[in-house]
């Protein structure tokens, strides 16, 4: 049976606990309350790391191939479960259910992913010096601990769960206050599916993140952070501590550009650019923030983004049909507001949308959406003056830019603090490969509304992050390297 989650939502030391505390989960879409979660403190987030330092031993040493066997079961475990997996995101998060189930599939494969790599993850042996060899050992960095944001709860959990695991790291999941019950739902399929001795995962829910994160990176203990959010917290992170260094990997906020070159397949690009934008309402790390059209074909593509625009249908997420939820709350609604107000104020045109979303009079959507809604946007008109050109949205507005030539296209799109991921259209090898060449973002979609698998390293550059997470890279984020010097 899932856990009740208003009893017990701290997984520590095997055993499932309540806090002194409980705290609400909302749905987004009707702001009724679906669940209560218990609100851990410090005093609980330092057991489970006295918890993981005891595990450390035994898990590491455990065989490759066993820590494999049990993320296989996990994800099996996950792939059963899909639908009451989707379901939960969906109540507390707000995504449409066939966007959540995707979600959950993903995660499932990510964990397949993560089992394979952990058993590859050896090291080498030097070449003959005076006296004998010399070995590189890869060994896993020790107690972990894996920070999650509420827009994409399950993915960003499994990806790092599946490789400290892997690596052999006892991790500790401290998932989002908005979207506790996925993440919690999660750590209990894979902890029970691959029978995981108690203090291997372990996890925290709690409305004081600063404060309980805050007393586990006081601990140097605590051997690596993986940290999925905003790029403030995560540089918060990295100051937090003078006295002692710690492995940290960071994936941070993006502002994705996508740029239609003049020989792009326009109605694929156009189905492109809509799904990389309106996907989670807009509410994506990967979400494109820029669109950069070429001039001569700009008349033309237009109305194909605009017809896919119409085509979405804004409502809950769990009722058929819908394609874009609620914002996650009403700070993200006032940042999307504001962006589209400057913009306006700047000269851009609304040519879709550009107002708060309410269910039409009359209409079908079911009673009491009273949560963020906003309607699927797009500015024309939009220069690189204005606070969206260079300020992450996270919401589902679309300011579209008119460019020229190649260079001038390039070049706008880096012009950002940030450097996640960008998006390019068009078909003439060599300049999509000189674009992708210059780009400066962890990520280059080619022709691909969805530039993420398992197989492909996952990050960014500036401001967006460190490490990286998946590919053959991902588990390096876990491991140590050490050098043994023989003389024999
Ligand atoms: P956030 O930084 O506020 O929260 C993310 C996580 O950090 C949550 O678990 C939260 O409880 C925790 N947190 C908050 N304050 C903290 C503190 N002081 N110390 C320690 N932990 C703290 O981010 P958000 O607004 O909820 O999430 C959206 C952001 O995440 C966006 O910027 C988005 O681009 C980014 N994101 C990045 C990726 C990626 O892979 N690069 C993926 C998804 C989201």
């Amino acid at each position: 049976m899932p856990v009740d989650p208003s009893t017990a939502t701290l997984l520590i030391d095997g055993e499932w606990r309540t806090g002194a505390a409980t705290f609400e989960v909302l749905d987004p879409a009707t702001l009724e309350v679906v669940a209560h979660a218990a609100d851990a403190g410090p005093e609980e987030a330092l057991t489970a790391l006295d918890a993981a330092c005891a595990a450390f031993p035994a898990w590491r040493a455990t065989s490759a191939e066993e820590r494999a066997t049990a993320l296989r079961a996990g994800a099996a475990a996950i792939r059963a479960a899909a639908d009451t997996l989707a379901a939960i995101m969906t109540g507390e998060n707000g995504k449409p259910l066939h966007e959540a189930r995707g979600e959950v599939m993903g995660s499932a494969r990510m964990l397949d992913w993560a089992a394979e790599e952990g058993r590859r993850a050896g090291g080498r042996v030097t070449p003959q010096a005076a006296g004998g060899p010399g070995l590189v050992l890869r060994a896993p960095v020790g107690p972990a601990l894996a920070i999650t944001p509420w827009n994409f709860p399950a993915s960003m959990l499994v990806r790092k769960v599946g490789l400290a695991l892997a690596a052999g790291c006892p991790v500790i999941v401290k998932p989002a206050e908005q979207t506790p019950l996925i993440g919690t739902e999660l750590v209990r399929i894979i902890a029970e599916a691959g029978g995981l001795p108690a203090g291997v995962l372990q996890s925290i829910t709690t409305t004081r993140p600063a404060e309980v994160v805050g007393a586990l990176l006081a601990d140097p203990r605590l051997r690596k952070v993986s940290f999925t959010g905003s790029t403030e917290v995560g540089l918060s992170l990295i100051r937090s501590t003078d006295t002692h260094l710690r492995r940290t990997s960071l994936e941070l906020g993006g502002h994705s550009p996508a740029i239609v070159f003049e020989d792009a397949d326009l109605p694929s690009a156009a189905a492109a650019v809509a799904a990389a934008k309106f996907a989670n309402a807009g509410q994506s790390c990967i979400a494109v923030n820029r669109l950069f059209v070429h001039r001569s074909v700009y008349e033309a593509f237009l109305p194909l983004l605009l017809e896919r625009v119409a085509a979405l249908r804004v409502g809950h997420g769990a009722d058929e049909g819908t394609t874009l939820g609620p914002l996650i709350d009403f700070a993200g609604l006032d940042k999307v507001e504001r962006h589209v107000a400057d913009a306006v104020k700047r000269g851009a045109t609304v040519a879709a949308g550009g107002r708060r979303w309410s269910p039409p009079e009359g209409g079908t959507a079911r009673p009491g959406l009273g949560g963020a809604f906003y309607e699927p946007t797009v500015l024309t008109g939009a220069d690189d003056s204005m606070l969206i050109s260079s300020e992450e949205t996270f919401g589902p507005v679309l300011p579209v830019y008119v460019f020229d030539d190649e260079d001038e296209a390039v070049e706008r799109a880096n012009t950002t603090d940030y450097g996640l991921a960008a998006y390019i259209f068009g078909s003439a090898l060599a300049r999509l490969w000189r674009a992708a060449d210059r780009l400066e973002f962890g990520i280059v979609a080619v022709n691909d509304p969805a530039p993420v698998r398992p197989e492909l390293p996952f990050g960014g550059m500036k401001n967006s992050g460190q490490e990286r997470e998946g590919g053959s890279e991902g588990i390096d984020a876990y491991l140590e390297t050490k050098s043994i010097s023989m003389k024999l």
